[in-house]
């Protein structure tokens, strides 16, 4: 058996603070709105909800549930082959929560649901319409499962007034196998995230790569150069951290200057915007990065 390796210094969370930091958890409360970055006990939360420069604050919210029909092999969300059923009124809910709370930048996430047959697409797509009709100005990305390619899911939420439709491919395509759970695929996460920009050209599309799993330099480039290919816009890599000891063990703490290289070797290639760091998760600053991208 391998070896734990010990935490990195840069690793050693801070405290969450920052200005916006405090309103928006006290008027949360109110609202009753459950975030994964408050759940995940997530270490950026300061700076994504204060919003930095561009004064854009970022939150993630989960949809479709709590329990999974999938089990990565990083991931602590809860399994089940047959979930609850949705709540109708999620979108309705989530919508008027969102309205009566400062935020600029909303990611809506979920877990798979391979047992609904459009596998929740029609749910999100409801929710970012009644997001949009109450605050039109609000930037949404939704952060979807692979719906396992299938176009019509694909097409709804691509179609659905979202302004970044993210997929993330997780991990390189040799390790996909031993990371994601067995009904996931390299290749067919490049087709969703291909196929929702040929539905809808205006969208920005993004993914999400975690390091740290035994992945080499040379399939780390080559996994960029497939989202390129795919004219995948934006590119977030960060570090694996291990939830609890049944998951994955981490093989390498990447440095935080191997993280700086694939960024400028990221921006060479063209993406819009890419953001590497060992704390970066797939919505980190998301709001920042967005606007800092279309202004320049
Ligand atoms: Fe929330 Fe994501 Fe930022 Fe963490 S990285 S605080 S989950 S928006
Ligand atoms: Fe976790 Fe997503 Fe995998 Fe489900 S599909 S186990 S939520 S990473």
């Amino acid at each position: 058996e391998l070896e734990r390796l010990k935490l990195p210094p840069w690793l050693k969370t801070k405290i969450p603070t920052g200005k916006n930091f405090g309103h928006i958890k006290e008027q949360l409360r109110k609202l009753n709105l459950h975030t994964v970055c408050e759940e995940a006990r997530c270490p950026n939360i300061g700076e994504c909800w204060g919003g930095g420069k561009y004064g854009t604050s970022t939150a993630t919210i989960m949809l479709l549930g709590d329990t999974c029909t999938r089990g990565c092999k990083f991931c602590s969300i809860k399994t089940s082959r047959n979930p609850p059923p949705l709540d109708p009124n999620e979108p309705v809910n989530t919508a008027s929560a969102i309205a009566s709370w400062s935020i600029d930048y909303i990611v809506l996430t979920s877990v798979d649901r391979d047992d609904l047959i459009d596998g929740g697409s029609t749910h999100f797509a409801q929710t970012v319409i009644e997001i949009k009709k109450r605050n039109p100005n609000i930037i949404i990305e939704c952060l979807v499962p692979d719906f396992r390619n299938n176009y019509r899911s694909i097409e709804t939420v691509a179609n659905c007034g979202l302004d970044v439709f993210a997929h993330n491919v997780e991990t390189v395509e040799i390790l996909t196998p031993f990371v994601r759970d067995r009904r996931a695929n390299y290749r067919q996460s490049l087709e969703v995230l291909k196929r929702a920009k040929e539905v809808n050209p205006n969208l920005v599309t993004k993914s999400s790569v975690m390091l740290g799993l035994g992945e080499t330099d040379d399939q780390v480039k080559q996994t960029l150069f497939d989202l390129k290919a795919c004219n995948v816009d934006c590119v977030t890599l960060g570090q694996y951290m291990q939830p609890t000891k049944r998951h994955l063990n981490v093989i390498e703490y990447v440095t935080p200057e191997k993280f700086k290289n694939w960024e400028q070797i990221g921006e060479e290639m063209g993406f819009l915007y890419i953001v590497s760091g060992p704390l970066v998760r797939s919505s980190y600053r998301a709001g920042e990065f967005f606007i800092k991208s279309i202004i320049r």
